[in-house]
């Protein structure tokens, strides 16, 4: 260990730009083991690790880096997967810039950090290999039943550790697959989705049921889900659109981002897509403009490259320092060809019927707003245009109105419309139903929901051990 200051710090390489612009298949190679041992060995193995104080889910990362330095690989996937439900997952798609790696020690020095969610990827990736990730442990069966709402990554955690505890979990849908946006969001470029299917596999090798296409509001109202299930758990992530006020918003060819990434995902897995076939959701041949500057937005500019487009630009109205995507994604957007307009908001879109154009507006940065961040505002006499005849909106998510799609006014929510919860039960307003995820937290990162998904097992748990000790004693 402590070879950080003779050992350079080494990501594992990039396919060529060009090379992975032509398919969905995740940009980056593998480590090779004698590379994942000797980039693990850099650690200083810190008394207090910075990197998993700021790891959503504190994962053991020093104690497994040792462990995979010293190549005992099983034992690092099982200290790392003690954690976490989905290492391999997280390894892959976390900001560790913001997280781990970005609170590194030796990153402060100078030397570079330790390249934690490759090491992680590779050792999850390795047990899957090696045949080390076993079924779910499912515990003594305790007659109780809980409905889990929503099968992304918060639903998912949750209902792993249901079922260790030894509870009979139904998982429902309103899509056919599970995974959430792990599944129909984030693009395969950045998450091949047999990583998630093979994840969503043990869990019904493991007796988790899901209830796939079943909409919560549509095929039954929450009272009803709450008289089949001694508790629930509401996991539905946050799904409504923000908008835009500008005229010509409405013409065809302007489309919703999660429209837009979904048809392409399902698109990889053999579907057959209306919207995606007669052209309406394909960016091929296409002068395109995506509006917006984080994560959703990259995913998007990215997706349009690999679809073929003649033209990708990306529409942000702050400037680079000051967007809220990653700055990863943000570089290899660049390197495969799309063009970051920066300082620039729309203003109009030109086009009768279909859209043909954006008007835009510079931007400058004024004064910093109520969040610190500072305002952007339009700089006057920098108008200008551009061709455009796929316009994709990526400006962000907000909760969908539950207490009314589910049927349950006394459903209590915040001011921003994400659930209400006890924050030291996370049960919402109402009694025995609980909830995790964006749904709680407003739009944000796949290891918050897992964490929550962990906690909120703990939680639902406590609560129902509580409830059959009472029925126990009566
Ligand atoms: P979701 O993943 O949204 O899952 C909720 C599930 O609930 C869905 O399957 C939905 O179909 C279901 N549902 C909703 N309503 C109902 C209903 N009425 N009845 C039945 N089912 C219902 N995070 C990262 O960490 N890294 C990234 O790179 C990243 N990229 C992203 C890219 C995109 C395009 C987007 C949109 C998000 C990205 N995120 C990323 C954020 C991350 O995906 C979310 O924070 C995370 O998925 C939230 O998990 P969740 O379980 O709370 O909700
Ligand atoms: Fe880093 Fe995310 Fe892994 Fe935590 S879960 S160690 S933040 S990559
Ligand atoms: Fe190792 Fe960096 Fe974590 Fe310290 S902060 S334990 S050097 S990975």
């Amino acid at each position: 260990m402590l070879k950080f200051v003779g050992t350079a710090q080494a990501y594992p390489g990039k396919r060529e730009a060009e090379l992975r612009a032509e398919d969905f298949r995740e940009i980056a190679d593998r480590y090779a083991v004698p590379s994942a041992e000797e980039q693990s060995s850099r650690c200083s193995q810190c008394g207090v690790p910075y990197c998993s104080v700021h790891c959503p889910l504190h994962n053991h990362i020093p104690d497994w880096l040792r462990l995979t330095a010293e190549g005992r690989l099983r034992e690092a996937y099982q200290l790392s997967n003690s954690t976490s439900t989905m290492p391999e997952i997280c390894g892959r798609i976390c900001p560790q810039d913001r997280l781990c790696e970005g609170n590194c020690v030796i990153e402060f020095s100078g030397h570079g950090a330790v390249t934690i969610g490759s090491v992680e990827k590779f050792i999850t990736d390795t047990a899957w290999e090696e045949g080390w990730v076993e079924p779910v442990a499912v515990g003594p069966a305790r007659g109780q039943s809980v409905g889990i709402i929503g099968a992304g990554p918060a639903g998912l955690a949750a209902a792993e550790y249901l079922r260790e505890y030894g509870y009979d979990v139904h998982v429902y849908d309103r899509h056919d697959r599970a995974g959430g946006l792990l599944t129909y969001g984030i693009p395969g470029f950045k998450l091949e989705k047999h990583v998630v299917m093979r994840r969503i596999e043990r869990l019904e090798q493991g007796g988790v049921v899901f209830h796939l296409g079943f909409e919560v509001g549509r095929e039954a109202n929450l009272d009803e889900l709450r008289k089949r299930h001694t508790t629930l758990l509401i996991a539905t992530g946050v799904y409504k659109a923000r908008g835009i006020q500008a005229p010509g918003v409405g013409a065809k060819g302007i489309v919703e981002a999660l429209d837009y990434l979904t048809a392409s995902n399902r698109k990889g897995f053999g579907d057959a897509v209306p919207a995606f076939d007669d052209g309406s959701l394909d960016a091929n041949g296409k002068h395109v403009v995506v509006i917006g500057g984080g994560d959703t937005a990259m995913d998007c500019v990215r997706t349009a490259v690999r679809q073929g487009a003649a033209s990708v630009k990306c529409l942000y109205r702050r400037d680079r320092a000051n967007m809220p995507g990653s700055q990863r994604e943000t570089a290899n957007a660049e390197e495969e060809g799309v063009e970051f307009v920066w300082l620039s908001a729309p203003e109009a879109f030109d086009g009768v019927d279909t859209v043909t154009g954006v008007r835009a507006s510079r931007m400058r940065l004024g004064a910093p707003d109520a969040s610190g961040r500072r305002a952007p505002e339009v700089d006057p006499g920098g108008a200008f245009q551009l061709k455009a005849d796929l316009v994709v909106k990526a400006l962000g998510f907000e909760p969908e109105d539950l207490p009314r799609l589910f049927g349950a006014e006394e459903l209590g929510v915040t001011r921003w419309g994400t659930l209400r919860t006890d924050g030291r039960t996370m049960m919402t307003s109402l009694d025995g139903v609980f909830a995790a995820g964006d749904i709680v937290r407003g739009a944000s990162l796949v290891v918050w929901a897992i964490r929550d998904g962990r906690d909120v097992a703990a939680h639902m748990h406590a609560w129902m051990r509580a409830r059959a000790d009472t029925a126990r004693a009566a």
